[in-house]
């Protein structure tokens, strides 16, 4: 069974640097690719960060209902198409999702077993430090992004763990112990015990 593990922080908190590195490191997990109308930034490859779609386009899918969970996030629309976690089930992976706060509490009304993790940068200047070394916003987008990210991190009690990126390695290391405990949940583990179960023959 596919498990779903979905991943929410305000911008500039590492975010993506940790999607990265735990995509490396499981290759059992499948990075879910959303559709965003906003523009390629930076070093972002089409079909590997987002497919970039017009807004005309991705209303026709949203009024052809093929988005799993939307949003806007800062002026753009952003949604999952459901097609990417019926692939995820069809190869057997389990589904690593990018998503904002109002995507998360979508999917979990959808997925109810999908476990949330949500990453914080250890204080607001760090924040600001981050946001500004990755240099691919203008100023004004920075102040915005700072503004949002008090309101998001409001949002942490929605999420089933909080990790805190201080030093990468750490924070990886920490959504990997999330990751694999998660996969050996009772729950997850029916399909595996009951041929065990078997050949002890009838139990009471
Ligand atoms: P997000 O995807 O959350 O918007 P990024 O992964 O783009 O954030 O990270 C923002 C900036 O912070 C990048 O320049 C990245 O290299 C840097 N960064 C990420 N994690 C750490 C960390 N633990 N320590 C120092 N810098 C980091
Ligand atoms: P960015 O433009 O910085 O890549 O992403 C902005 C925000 O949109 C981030 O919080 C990111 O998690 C969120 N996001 C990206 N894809 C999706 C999606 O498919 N659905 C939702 N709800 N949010 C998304």
């Amino acid at each position: 069974m596919s498990c779903v593990f979905i991943i929410s922080a305000p911008s500039g908190s590492g975010k993506s640097t940790l999607v990265r590195e735990l995509l490396r490191a499981e290759p059992k997990l499948v990075f879910s690719v959303s559709y965003t109308t906003r523009q390629p930034r930076g070093q972002e490859v089409a079909g590997e960060s987002y497919q970039y779609v017009s807004r005309e386009s991705f209303m026709e899918m949203l009024n052809r209902d093929e988005f799993l969970e939307w949003a806007e996030v800062f002026g753009n629309f952003y949604g999952t198409h459901r097609s990417v976690w019926d692939s995820a089930v069809e190869e057997g992976k389990d589904l690593l999702l990018d998503i904002d706060v109002q995507g998360e509490q979508q999917l979990k009304k959808k997925i109810p077993d999908a476990v949330s993790i949500f990453v914080l940068a250890p204080s607001r200047a760090i924040l600001e430090q981050r946001l500004r070394a990755r240099s691919e916003d203008a100023e004004a987008v920075i102040q915005r992004r700072l503004a949002a990210a008090a309101n998001e991190i409001r949002n942490y009690h929605a999420y089933d763990y909080v990790i805190v990126n201080d030093q990468v390695e750490e924070a990886v290391r920490s959504l990997r112990a999330v990751i694999g405990a998660e996969r050996v949940r009772r729950q997850r583990m029916e399909d595996r015990i009951r041929p065990i179960l078997e050949t002890f023959g009838e139990l009471e």
